[in-house]
């Protein structure tokens, strides 16, 4: 590659940033990265319609979160600043009239309505040139009429397509694509409120930023010979094409930013009128650097038997020809799982101090000493996949159970011993009247010969049959909270 690689993750703050956009902006930080290309963020907020308002500070948080770092763009210093396109309108003005000096667009003056009524009377009505001389436009109406149309607002500016012509390019992942120009829609490319469309304003900038290939979702295939027409028209050189495959949540449908699937939740938390977000990957415990692989590998493999990978690796393996053609589904179990090797693998320190930070805030701080939930931490970290699980499987250390879910056999059992039972808790109660070292609680345990026993024991401490060795529950929690937990067992349950 001779030509200064040059990439742009291009998001319209219309809502929050999901597994698809971050993955496009990622496979172009990578390619950037791996070639000493550049990488190019710019908001595209020409639909006012659609945006809202903290959305890009939204994006800005999870693309710092994920440490996708862009070295040119929106809030940063570059040669084609300003990198938001409302900022950029008189630019697109600039180029547009001289598409419509060479008559490569026109005015056209239909409402709403009136497109809506052509949609309904004519099946599969396209505004091209197999109708628009037909319609009402600046190619068919008289200069008086038309200039009295424009001088009032009423009109949209649309890209002329060419009749019957075969637009053929290449894409990266997809290969060979042609579409006739008879079956696309001379697309509007300058609204009536004054604002450019995406096809207008990413079409200049991509031109003017000198990008040299455009990663981005296969949704936006379509859209790709309505650029290149427009680049046609301009006489300016193509850049590389590299279309992305569709990720589907795991129930096959495609991904929203709306419904509530796994894969639909944002990656960063947000509050605001508009988003309500209370779930987020970061929320939910996924750490960033598990996410980064999470995501690398939608849709592309390094053809490696392998999913852990550091973003070092990735950035070295990463290679457009790698990407598949095919759909990704989401694997939510699988993002859980390279997220536990991530909490298992790394810097114990590191991780601790995560978690530490966790059940602090869940505790609401009481004050149990740091040194207790680190031993907590260090006992219980194997078992989770993401860094919120610690709660699920540490919970009985700080909370007393006062409903317990005894299977029925045990429920049989302490119909048929009840006096054996007591026997038990009381011999227990006596043991924890004094202070135990774990040692000596080893012994005890050890003596107590039928399993179901110690199955009630860790009923009445921890509420249920869960949770790690009765031993370390034993030794953790203070004698006073074991000689009241059992005390309200026997009373909820054994001495009814
Ligand atoms: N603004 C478009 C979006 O929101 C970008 C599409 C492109 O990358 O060309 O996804």
């Amino acid at each position: 590659m001779n030509k200064k690689i040059r990439v742009r993750f291009a998001p319209s703050p219309t809502g929050a940033l999901h597994i698809g956009g971050l993955r496009t902006a990622l496979y172009n930080y990578l390619f950037a990265k791996k070639y000493n290309g550049d990488f190019i963020l710019r908001i595209e907020d020409t639909d006012i319609k659609r945006n809202i308002k903290k959305s890009i500070n939204y994006i800005l948080k999870t693309l710092k979160w994920c440490k996708i770092k862009y070295n040119e763009g929106f809030h940063k210093k570059g040669k084609y600043c300003p990198y938001i396109q409302s900022k950029r309108i008189f630019i697109y003005k600039k180029y547009l009239k001289k598409l419509i000096n060479n008559n490569f667009a026109y005015y056209s003056f239909e409402t709403k309505q009136e497109l809506n009524i052509y949609k309904t009377k004519y099946k599969n009505f396209i505004y091209n040139s197999l109708t628009r001389n037909k319609l009402k436009n600046s190619l068919t109406l008289n200069s008086t009429l038309t200039k009295k149309y424009i001088k009032n607002k009423n009109y949209v500016i649309r890209l002329k397509t060419p009749t019957n012509y075969n637009i053929i390019f290449y894409d990266k992942v997809y290969g060979q694509i042609k579409i006739n120009t008879n079956e696309i829609d001379d697309k509007i490319l300058f609204r009536s409120d004054s604002t450019p469309t995406y096809h207008l304003a990413s079409v200049i900038d991509d031109h003017i930023m000198k990008i040299s290939h455009i990663i981005r979702g296969k949704e936006w295939i379509s859209s790709t010979p309505i650029h290149i027409l427009i680049y046609n028209y301009f006489n300016w050189n193509l850049p590389n094409f590299v279309h992305l495959p569709l990720i589907l949540n795991d129930i096959g449908g495609k991904i929203s930013k709306r419904l509530n699937y796994n894969d639909s939740v944002p990656i960063y938390p947000i509050n605001s009128k508009h988003f309500n977000i209370k779930n987020s990957y970061k929320k939910k415990g996924f750490l960033p650097k598990a996410f980064i692989n999470i995501i690398s590998l939608l849709g592309w493999s390094p053809n490696a038997n392998k999913e852990i990978y550091t973003f070092n690796n990735i950035i070295k393996l990463f290679d457009l020809n790698n990407i598949s053609k095919k759909d990704v589904h989401l694997n939510y179990k699988k993002f859980c799982w390279i997220n536990k090797q991530y909490i298992n693998n790394s810097n114990s320190h590191f991780i601790d101090n995560i978690l530490l930070k966790f059940l602090k805030k869940k505790i609401n701080n009481k004050k149990i000493k740091t040194i207790y939930l680190k031993k907590i931490i260090k006992l219980t970290k194997n078992r989770i996949s993401l860094i919120n699980d610690i709660w699920n499987v540490s919970y009985y250390f700080f909370i007393n159970p006062i409903q317990f879910n005894i299977p029925n056999y045990i429920s049989l059992f302490i119909k048929k011993k009840y006096t054996e039972i007591l026997f038990f808790f009381n011999q227990i109660i006596l043991f924890f009247k004094k202070k135990k070292k774990k040692k000596e609680i080893e012994i005890f345990l050890n003596k107590i010969s039928n399993i179901i026993y110690l199955k009630l024991l860790r009923i009445s401490l921890v509420g249920k049959l869960i949770g790690i060795n009765m031993l370390y529950i034993l030794s953790l929690i203070n004698n006073k909270i074991i000689i009241n937990r059992i005390n309200y067992f026997l009373k909820q349950i054994i001495i009814k």
